[in-house]
């Protein structure tokens, strides 16, 4: 077993949920996608998976919660495996944009600066399955999200998709933007893949099934818990890079300094982690530090990596 002491293990993250729970009550709801401002700010979970399949859920696990940024991995990985590393990156860059998730900047080339913030993400939503219907599109991302989530279906939450559509005058004007600059292949319908991209934000999971997805990227692609192979090697190497380098925004640098491993946060408060070769871990709670990551989830990743020894360049 990776985690030899599993009783031990699960009762010091209990003492670390509970020492967080009491301890920190920073940070507010997003509130710039009105549904998200009126989620519970208290909800707290944690979920925990193993590369070998052992699993630990404690807090609110029945939260569901809207993927948000948390998507924006896997959508890289799914475009690398289906494109190449070539094709994806004559579209986006892979270098941190020391900015907001929501800015608009471009690198010297004209592209997202990488597939985390927004704009790269809408970029790369551009590329997918472009073959296909608007309907067909969603389903098959859907569908390959899935095999992420140990094989389980994720929901989705039509009034986050609402609220987000009504409100995207920042992620349209964005998305325009990058079209005058050229960033997208000919003939993407903008209109039509600003819309996926609000669905692919607007699907919902929980915890447990967050932390399947970050144990996939732990355990080099193939999913603890199915046994099914869903990326290659090459794919998680360069979506770890992502993540330790872009992954929590604006906050990148901060994090990979302080904790040292690759890790992605959504504006609804989720946020997972990935220990290589050891286990992937989930934290949800709504309330947001002013760069829009989980407060809790920050502090109980940095704690629990401290605690165990974590951080990559830990390992001997
Ligand atoms: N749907 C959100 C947006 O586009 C996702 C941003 C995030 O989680 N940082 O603004």
């Amino acid at each position: 077993l990776i985690v030899k002491d599993w009783s031990k293990f699960i009762e010091k993250i209990t003492i670390l949920f509970q020492n967080v729970q009491r301890e920190v009550h920073e940070g507010k709801n997003a509130d710039y996608i009105p549904e998200l401002s009126t989620v519970d700010p208290e909800l707290f979970s944690v979920s925990i998976c193993t590369v070998d399949g052992q699993q630990f859920d404690i807090g609110d696990t029945d939260a569901e919660f809207s993927i948000q940024s948390a998507s924006k991995p896997m959508l890289y990985s799914l475009a690398l495996e289906r494109y190449g590393p070539k094709y994806v990156h004559e579209y986006v860059g892979m270098e941190p944009s020391g900015a907001a998730f929501n800015s608009f900047t471009l690198n010297s080339e004209n592209k997202p600066h990488n597939a985390c913030i927004n704009a790269g993400a809408i970029v790369v939503c551009g590329l997918m399955y472009p073959e296909l219907s608007v309907a067909e599109r969603f389903k098959k991302l859907n569908t390959e999200f899935s095999a992420f989530l140990g094989g389980e279906k994720a929901g989705f939450n039509q009034s986050v998709y609402l609220s987000e559509k009504d409100t995207a005058h920042r992620n349209k004007a964005l998305s325009y933007f990058m079209a005058s600059n050229g960033a997208f292949p000919k003939n993407v319908d903008i209109d039509e893949t600003l819309d996926f991209y609000l669905q692919m934000c607007s699907i919902e999971v929980n915890s447990n099934q967050l932390a399947k997805v970050a144990a996939t990227y732990a355990n080099y692609g193939v999913c603890p818990t199915t046994g099914s192979t869903i990326l290659s090697y090459d794919t998680v190497r360069r979506t770890a890079q992502l993540l330790f380098n872009c992954g929590m925004y604006d906050y990148s640098g901060r994090w990979a300094n302080s904790t040292g491993l690759p890790a992605k946060s959504g504006v609804s408060g989720c946020l997972y982690i990935v220990v290589p070769g050891v286990l992937g871990m989930a934290v949800y709670s709504p309330r947001l530090a002013s760069h829009g990551n989980t407060v809790r989830g920050i502090e109980f990743a940095h704690r629990a990596a401290e605690t165990f020894g974590w951080n990559i360049f830990d390992v001997v």
